[in-house]
């Protein structure tokens, strides 16, 4: 199917940035004769899955979409792929992406971007666009992603597909290349939400080599789901956020939200609006909290330790090397966030910014304990647009970040979401996401609710 339907950067869904043929074909073999002797090693043995390109692997290339680490081969495993190999799942290759997971449409990749499986003149979301679309256009049943602002709930809301961002902490980000530390999560993009949730429960738990992973066992996910699935929400209260619909959101995606609302009451639900008043500068907080971080993570890619490395003419000193190397090596969008963030985090502008946002991203905090006071899970469109036409918002960095609005609460906030696949909008046919959101720790509630209403 990959050699069907990928193509490359000119044509085609360009899902995958490297297909490992050989080593899948090996891991499924062996996953066979496990089967074969009745010792499956997990119940996703022989699932194939493709992986993002930002969660290191073994001897496989990792370029986070970037020049700056082409032709890099990790000499290990992130602990979710370590995870993956010992359930027995053959890893098919990495997925295209946004460089460094900066972006909302995978056209920020270094090496060209993915395109929509239903319709490749759009895009398939960001930055996660390429792992969305290989499970959209079937190239994969599973895969992984990782959500710092909403890289796996708005690609898989624009492919129609399911992804969730879960609890941070849930899943360990060892072996991911760091964004933004305190936003990133890794979770499951897949077809059903009984999918979703045999994947992370899979992926999770605890990781001494993560110090924010959380140190309790994984809840039942998959068996949530399966109560679910028999659609008695009967007792759940939900809340509509008032502060995520209407202006600014595409009429056909608004009416299918309107739809599923009346599914959530059809099956036992109360549904109420809930304020939540601070979730107008979450977009703001977000563009302040996350380029500071990511401008101190990138700080790393210096030429000197991995990566590409470009040495000027003369004599050059070391400075000269990295200012060079980072110069060719990173992409614009990248630069415009290290910029942001550096400026953000100066001497005198700190307290103004840096220290300012983290305020207001109490705020949010707080305004999601509020909400879960009163209801069990919180619901929106996860993208206020279907999948825009490739190339339309390249060059409106604003526009782009707008995509974000919905999803990025939850991020700076820590809780978990799920986008379902709810329905085509009237005036492009083209799918559109339902978020349901949920205390921190209680990622059962968007297993539950989601099996419910798919
Ligand atoms: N689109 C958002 C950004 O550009 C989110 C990215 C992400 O979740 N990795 O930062």
């Amino acid at each position: 199917r990959i050699a069907a339907v990928d193509g490359n950067a000119d044509a085609g869904i360009h899902a995958f940035l490297h297909v490992d043929a050989e080593g899948a074909l090996a891991q499924a073999k062996a996953s066979d004769e496990r089967r074969a002797a009745g010792t499956p090693a997990s119940y996703l043995d022989g699932v194939p899955i493709a992986v993002k390109d930002v969660l290191a692997t073994e001897g496989v290339p990792t370029t986070v979409a970037s020049k700056i680490l082409e032709g890099w081969i990790p000499p290990y495993d992130a602990t979710v792929v370590k995870k993956l190999k010992e359930a027995g799942l053959p890893i098919l290759g990495k997925t295209n992406m946004d460089e460094f997971a900066m972006g909302s449409s995978t056209e920020h990749s270094a090496y060209g971007p993915t395109r929509n499986p239903w319709d490749q003149t759009r895009i398939p979301g960001g930055s996660g666009g390429g792992s969305a679309a290989a499970v959209a256009a079937f190239e994969a049943p599973l895969a992984l992603g990782t959500d710092t602002g909403g890289s796996i709930r708005q690609p898989a809301a624009v492919t129609g597909s399911v992804g969730v961002k879960p609890t941070y902490g849930g899943v360990s980000r060892y072996g991911l290349v760091a964004m933004a530390n305190s936003l990133d999560q890794v979770g499951p993009v897949t077809r059903t939400v009984l999918d979703s949730a045999l994947l992370h429960e899979l992926i999770g738990g605890h990781d001494p080599l993560d110090s924010t992973s959380i140190d309790a066992p994984v809840p039942a996910f998959a068996d949530a789901a399966r109560q679910g699935a028999a659609g008695d929400l009967s007792g759940l209260k939900v809340g509509v956020i008032r502060e995520l619909q209407g202006e600014g959101y595409q009429p056909g995606v608004q009416a299918r939200f309107d739809e599923s609302l009346d599914l959530l009451r059809a099956a036992g639900a109360e549904v109420v609006e809930v304020s939540c008043p601070n979730f107008v500068h979450a977009l703001a907080t977000y563009y302040l909290v996350m380029p500071c971080e990511a401008s101190s993570n990138l700080a790393k890619f210096d030429a000197m330790r991995y990566g590409l490395r470009v040495t000027p003419d003369g004599d050059p000193s070391a400075e000269d090397v990295m200012r060079a190397s980072r110069d060719a090596g990173f992409g614009d969008e990248v630069k415009r966030r290290i910029i942001i963030g550096t400026y953000a985090l100066s001497s005198g502008y700190y307290d103004a910014y840096y220290g300012q946002a983290q305020k207001v991203r109490t705020l949010i905090t707080q305004d999601f304990e509020a909400a879960f006071a009163q209801v069990d899970v919180l619901v929106s469109p996860t993208s206020p647009t279907t999948a825009f036409k490739l190339g339309e918002k390249l060059d409106d960095p604003i526009a782009m970040y707008l995509n974000d609005l919905a999803t990025i609460p939850a991020n700076l906030a820590g809780v978990p979401g799920i986008s379902l696949p709810n329905g085509l909008a009237d005036e492009d046919d083209l799918p559109s996401g339902f978020q349901i959101l949920a205390p921190a720790t209680e990622d059962v509630r968007l297993y539950r609710v989601g099996a419910a209403l798919e």
